[in-house]
């Protein structure tokens, strides 16, 4: 199988070819139809595996139906939001949605403790369809107002277990409440333990999983 193959926007396509990667990596062979289809996933898969683009490919393929419809272009709500439990994940997951994401007009932010809040309130006013940020200080933009996530449609937890591990839980809880009901879920863990499974439960509906 081939990238090609999956169906994805054709500005998507164009940055995977840019990219030099041929063959989608297991995970990827078995993300990409399911999220494209709109399912919630719980995917077990270490870092390396690719994951990254297995979520951030078929994301901003939807974001890209979504774009087309739009009757407002000219504004950016926040419709995917990527919550990662480091500012080193956060920047690394953005630096791929900026790359796949460079032949569309979709926007995107990265948010994440330990820095000025001043340039990363500027960039969501601005505005950007794809949220990358860590729970803390996204909350602390909520709290200012400097962002609203009444439009998410889209939510992934990238590393959850070591989001569970550095105790965000609580602010994961106060996150999914200002996030529509209806919604795509997508849990990323290295392992399924008891309490993983929970958060799938909690916040997931009826996930395909997805072990490799
Ligand atoms: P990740 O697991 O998302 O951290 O990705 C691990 C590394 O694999 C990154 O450096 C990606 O650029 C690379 N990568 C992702 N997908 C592919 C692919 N299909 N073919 C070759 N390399 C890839």
């Amino acid at each position: 199988a081939t990238f090609s193959d999956f169906g994805l926007h054709p500005s998507i396509l164009l940055a995977v070819a840019a990219t030099g990667y041929t063959i989608p990596t297991p995970i990827q062979a078995q993300a990409i139809p399911i999220v494209m289809d709109g399912r919630d996933v719980m995917g077990a898969a270490q870092t390396g595996t690719g994951k990254t683009a297995a979520f951030t490919l078929p994301i901003l393929h939807r974001l890209m139906q979504f774009a087309s419809a739009s009757a407002s272009p000219a504004r950016h709500p926040v419709r995917a939001l990527i919550l990662t439990p480091t500012r080193e994940l956060a920047d690394q997951v953005s630096d791929s949605v900026i790359e796949y994401s460079k032949s569309t007009p979709l926007r995107s932010a990265v948010v994440f403790g330990g820095v000025d809040i001043g340039p990363q309130r500027d960039a969501l006013r601005r505005g950007c369809e794809v949220l990358i940020a860590t729970p803390g200080r996204l909350l602390d933009h909520v709290e200012q107002k400097n962002v609203n996530l009444g439009q998410v449609g889209i939510l992934v937890l990238d590393e959850a277990d070591r989001m569970l591990d550095m105790g965000f839980l609580p602010d994961l809880d106060r996150i999914m409440r200002l996030l529509p009901a209806k919604r795509q879920g997508l849990l990323f863990s290295a392992t399924f333990s008891n309490e993983i499974r929970k958060l799938g439960r909690t916040y997931l509906n009826n996930p395909a999983e997805i072990e490799v």
